[in-house]
């Protein structure tokens, strides 16, 4: 099969986030399962800089709205597949991906709508056989509409199916409806049905209209995603399609988090070798000021926001440290949260302490060095730190919600809780204590862990399966199939 991914982030090229990591890490895998695979994203300025190899391929002309913009296409690979770079200099000859100091930039709309259809015309100026396009998030969601609508009768591209990821569904790519034009799109599209949300353009939302299917990054988030709570207005839409809505884990770099490989730990160990954990253990108290214990060591990494849960944590912190546990805080983001994550540690500084910042090398060192990670958010689609944990021995203590509840088995491979609230967390940190007094149990439950595999190929199975679903043939089955 032909397989194209569009994405508005490819790592290494440009990422701001796990976006960028899945086209990435699923490329190489799918290749090695026989497939042909491509990937499309914007010439962003920060990939002309780094001056990554690249030879021209097209150039077409794209209209939005009254402007005619010229686009140049340049063909460059990366391990497993060719990328193809969209060169427009006006729209992405910018220091930001989607914005900059100011917010967002205004003309995201006709950015991406312009991206999208550069992506079609790659496809039929250099006749790619192309079988799937898949298109991620709201940045590429245009892709499934162009070819179901004003595409539809493009003889080159009528074979194509499409198969939409939603890596986060609070970014839906929201637009005034004079965009419509610039865009391209028809002003029938225009209705609740199909693109219109509260008044705007909802890109997202076409992607789920009329992708062939849809998945997101964990299974559990995609039944979540159809209920209020999680859907982000777009439940119902999502309900209306829950027979082609599926949920796919997200694999982790194995190579970069591998406890027999990191640098940046003090003393490497595997699951046939535990003996460098006590010293990653060790260094991490001494690292973060706290004094040898006899009691568990709990880690935290994480983006400090209202998703990750972590205000439960402050508030659990006056009753967690009567367990005489203690706590390594690595984290960044809301202020709030930052001043009660200190004055926790200015409080208890035996047992709690906290570095705020972005650092990746502690990030490393605590998953390494901790006993249990907790992981208390109130939504995760799939989460990455857990997995991380659950390689390295360090088992997760987690809420069961999303990619959390997918990747977690309780008492098997972590420590699963159900309440966000600080009682629940109470609840979940005094299970993994209880657990971790009987060594040989914990032992047992660290082993299951440390053998899960979360590489990409598990992922990239996943996804060629439902591509093949894709492109079988539609109707009855074949007698005796
Ligand atoms: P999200 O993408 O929602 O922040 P994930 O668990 O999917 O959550 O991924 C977060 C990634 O960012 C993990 O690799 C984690 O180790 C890393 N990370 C988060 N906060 C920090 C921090 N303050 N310092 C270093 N790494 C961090």
């Amino acid at each position: 099969m032909f397989i194209l991914h569009a994405s508005s982030e490819i790592a290494p090229f440009a990422k701001t986030g796990g976006l960028g990591d899945v086209v990435g890490g699923i490329a190489r895998p799918l290749a090695k399962l026989g497939h042909r695979v491509a990937a499309v994203m914007p010439l962003y300025r920060r990939v002309r800089d780094a001056r990554v190899p690249m030879k021209a391929a097209a150039e077409f002309d794209v209209k939005c709205g009254e402007a005619t913009r010229r686009v140049k296409v340049h063909r460059g690979e990366m391990p497993g597949a060719e990328v193809f770079f969209v060169e427009q200099n006006d729209l992405f000859d910018r220091e930001g991906l989607y914005g900059g100091g100011l917010g967002d930039y205004p003309d995201n709309a006709e950015r991406f709508s312009l991206f999208c259809r550069a992506v079609l015309r790659i496809v039929t100026d250099l006749r790619l056989p192309v079988d799937i396009v898949h298109a991620h998030d709201w940045q590429t969601a245009l892709l499934p509409v162009y070819l179901r609508t004003s595409h539809a009768a493009d003889p080159a591209l009528a074979r194509i199916r499409t198969l939409f990821t939603i890596h986060n569904l609070a970014y839906q790519g929201l637009f005034p409806s004079h965009f419509m034009h610039v865009a391209a799109l028809d002003w029938s599209l225009f209705n609740w049905k199909q693109l219109e949300f509260w008044g705007s353009i909802n890109f997202m939302k076409g992607g789920l209209v009329f992708a062939d299917r849809i998945t997101t990054v964990s299974p559990r988030y995609a039944q979540e995603i159809q209920s209020r709570e999680h859907g982000c207005g777009l439940e119902g839409v999502l309900k209306d399609r829950a027979a082609d809505l599926s949920g796919i884990l997200n694999g982790v770099d194995t190579e970069e988090w591998n406890p027999g490989k990191d640098k940046l730990i003090p003393q490497r160990f595997s699951a046939g070798d535990m003996r460098g954990k006590a010293a990653c253990r060790a260094h991490l108290r001494r690292r973060m000021g706290l004094p040898e214990s006899p009691a568990p060591l709990f880690g935290v990494v994480t983006r400090l926001a209202a998703q990750k849960g972590i205000d439960l944590l402050v508030d659990a912190l006056a009753e967690l440290v009567g367990t005489e546990a203690q706590f390594a805080v690595l984290g960044s983001g809301d202020d709030g949260l930052q001043r009660a994550l200190v004055a926790a540690a200015q409080r208890w500084p035996r047992q709690v302490a906290v570095q705020i910042g972005f650092d990746d090398r502690l990030a490393h060192e605590i998953t390494a060095g901790a006993d249990a990670l907790l992981m208390p958010s109130r939504w995760e689609p799939c989460g990455l730190s857990q997995m991380y944990a659950q390689l390295y021995g360090t088992l997760p203590v987690v809420r069961r919600t999303g990619g959390l509840a997918d990747s977690v088995e309780d008492r098997a491979t972590g420590f699963v809780f159900d309440e966000a609230s600080p009682a629940g967390l109470i609840l979940g940190v005094r299970r993994a204590i209880e657990a971790w007094r009987n060594p040989p149990a914990w032992a047992a439950i660290v082993q299951a862990a440390m053998k899960l595999d979360w590489s990409w190929d598990r992922s990239a199975r996943e996804y060629a399966a439902l591509y093949a679903k894709l492109v079988a043939p539609a109707g009855p089955e074949a007698p005796g199939a």
